[in-house]
């Protein structure tokens, strides 16, 4: 047989728990196998079946007859000094996506900022991602398949208090809620006890705004909430996030409340306001969030606006964003500033990037810029 006529592989790396009994029960095997083989995935990283001791050595043999455990392939991996790493990774169809992993409080808590979409076509005016149009969704494989590389490469799960990515939060590429039935899956696989085992706090989906979407994720998951609002009134914020067209400012806030009523804890909403100079940085913007998310449970982060070629749009000064912090501050917020991590990498990932596609380097200033709050 060929390999163009070989039967294809069903690849488990994706699978939710459910998908992969379904999976187990569909060969002929016992349910109890997916949760065997779940752990040799994501506690251990492994994507060889012959390695899997506890399993008979002829369900080893079938398993690598009929399946396959396949991640995305690592284009690129580099650390910055400031301990910031990033991999541009190959996915199916020859597209690239990149992961970072941020490191903060003394290496207490590692943030995967991950993917969901080559491209995206919601077009917001600030972002280079919008800017290259939409390509395709990523697989649930290809989702998780970023947590599963950054863990690989980071080392295996020695035990829970001593994992190698502790949080994660979609800002990556594209928008989670326009990739619902495979980001929903990965997502399960990340609060999961034998897939990532992290919890329902340390997972942080964000939207620019699919109203309806965010119905549905609170019916069926539980996770964080972040919102892209970045203005306050719907005439600025529909030119900035042309979705808001569609789904406006109070549309959004009436979601995020139905959100918080459906969580079983206290939480919050994390609202991402990417400051831009002279166009949401004056202190009468701050005055007008302040003043709309008053009745909302909500934490606010400021992105610096990150430049990119021909974005049309400059970057505040730090002294603009200090001051917007500080209006907001007296409004009884605290803000923080987003500061760009990884900066060394960043020029030399750049470069790489460059070589090999163009169009994922603007992006990186972005995600190495965030950095979400989480217990
Ligand atoms: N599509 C989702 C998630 C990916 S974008 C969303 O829009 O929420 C992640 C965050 O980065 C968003 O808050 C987005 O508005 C912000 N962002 C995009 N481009 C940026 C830029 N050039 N500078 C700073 N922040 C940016
Ligand atoms: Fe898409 Fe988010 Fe970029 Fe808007 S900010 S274009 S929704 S990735």
């Amino acid at each position: 047989m060929t390999a163009d006529t070989a039967p294809q592989k069903t690849n488990l790396l994706g699978m939710s728990r459910d998908e992969m009994e379904t999976f187990f029960l569909s060969i002929g095997e016992k349910k109890f196998r997916a949760a065997q083989v779940m752990k040799w995935i994501h506690h251990e990283g492994c994507d060889d079946f012959a390695a899997m001791t506890n399993l008979a050595k002829a369900l080893r043999a079938k398993l690598a007859e009929v399946a396959e455990i396949r991640g995305p392939g690592v284009v690129y991996e580099g650390t910055s000094s400031d301990g910031t790493r990033k991999w541009v990774l190959e996915v199916e169809d020859g597209s690239y996506v990149e992961t970072v992993l941020i490191p903060a409080d003394n290496g207490k808590r590692r943030t995967l900022c991950v993917s969901s979409q080559v491209g995206c076509s919601l077009d917001c005016s600030f972002c280079s991602t919008g800017k290259q149009g939409f390509q395709r969704n990523l697989t649930a494989a290809e989702i998780i398949g970023q947590v599963w590389v950054a863990q690989r490469s980071v080392g295996p799960r020695k035990d829970t208090a001593n994992r190698p990515v502790t949080n994660v939060v979609m800002m990556g590429m594209g928008e989670p809620l326009l990739n619902y039935d495979n980001v929903v899956p990965a997502m399960k696989l990340m609060l999961d006890d034998d897939g990532y085992g992290l919890s329902k706090r340390r997972v942080t989906l964000s939207t620019s705004g699919v109203v309806p979407m965010i119905d549905r994720l609170g019916d069926e998951i539980d996770v964080s909430l972040a919102i892209s609002l970045h203005a306050a009134n719907d005439e600025l914020r529909s030119e900035l996030v042309p979705l808001n067209r569609k789904y406006n400012i109070r549309a959004l806030l009436d979601a995020c409340h139905r959100y918080l009523a459906k969580c079983d804890d206290t939480r919050m909403i994390t609202v991402e306001y990417t400051v831009i100079k002279d166009v949401n940085d004056q202190q009468e913007h701050a005055r007008e969030l302040a003043e709309l998310l008053r009745e909302l449970p909500c934490k606010i982060n400021l992105i610096p606006f990150n430049p990119f070629p021909h974005s049309g749009y400059e970057k505040p000064s730090r002294n603009q964003c200090v001051r917007f912090q500080q209006w907001l501050y007296e409004l009884g917020y605290t803000a923080p500033i987003r500061t760009t991590r990884g900066d060394d990498i960043d020029a030399a990932c750049g470069q790489l990037v460059g070589r090999v596609k163009d169009r994922t380097k603007r992006h990186e200033r972005y995600i190495q810029s965030i950095q979400i709050d989480a217990d």
